[in-house]
């Protein structure tokens, strides 16, 4: 079995010809490392392999990893990338770096008062729904850039507005991945056009991070690819 070293490697070396292919700096292009279900010792062994930014989808787990990996704190970037609940801002606006997941005005007003002033400002993402399946969080392509212009009225140095985030429906075949992954980006286009400078779309994951980086991804959240399966 590959280790997460060689997997890691595997994995940038994904990005870095995906971003040739799309004549971009590899520089613009984040890999994140989705480490859910996966224990703190897999995230220490991805740090000795040089990742510095995590992904994880539950408060509570990512809140154990934490403080098992204390002593690397102020190193790690975490994100969080699943479903927030209003009941769990508090120990997100003080622990995570950045949450992907916005989706209410008013969940990002919470983080916004609950973030410690002694902390740089939380970096957010609004999701949106690109697929319009009913199951899937977000918000709906029509409602994204009214939520984007009241979130960025949100004082700046507690919470930071940086973009769009997405996780479309599977698609098979590259020109089909590519679809949903446009659509987001032509929305982020949409958004500075009304005046904010946003500058980031979290997009792709194992199966599709080349359709994204095609099509500008800043972001990619790759779980699979790195850690092996769930
Ligand atoms: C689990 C997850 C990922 C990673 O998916 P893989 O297919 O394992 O790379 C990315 N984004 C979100 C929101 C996830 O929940």
């Amino acid at each position: 079995m590959a280790t997460i070293d060689q997997t890691l490697h595997q994995v940038r070396a994904r990005v870095a010809r995906a971003c040739s292919a799309a004549h971009r700096d590899v520089q613009s292009v984040t890999l994140l490392a989705v480490s859910k279900t996966f224990g703190a010792d897999a995230i220490r062994e991805a740090f000795t392999a040089g990742q510095r930014d995590f992904g994880e989808n539950y408060v509570q787990e990512a809140l154990e990893k934490m403080s098992a990996l204390a002593d690397l704190r102020g190193e790690l970037r975490w994100h969080l990338i699943g479903a927030v609940q209003s009941n769990k801002t508090r120990d997100i606006a003080q622990h995570f770096d950045w949450v992907h997941c916005i989706d209410r005005l008013k969940i990002a007003q919470r983080l916004s008062a609950q973030r410690p002033p002694d902390r740089p400002p939380l970096q957010l993402c609004i999701q949106v729904n690109v697929s319009g399946e009913a199951s899937k969080s977000g918000v709906v392509p029509a409602d994204a850039v009214a939520l984007a212009l009241g979130i960025a009225e949100l004082p700046r140095e507690r919470v930071r507005l940086r973009g769009l985030m997405s996780v479309p429906e599977p698609q098979q075949g590259f020109e089909a991945q590519r679809r949903p992954h446009r659509a987001l980006r032509e929305l982020l286009a949409a958004a500075n056009e009304r005046g904010l400078a946003l500058d980031t779309l979290s997009m792709g994951m194992s199966a599709d991070l080349e359709a994204a980086i095609h099509e500008g991804a800043t972001i990619v959240r790759v779980g699979t690819a790195i850690f092996g399966s769930r």
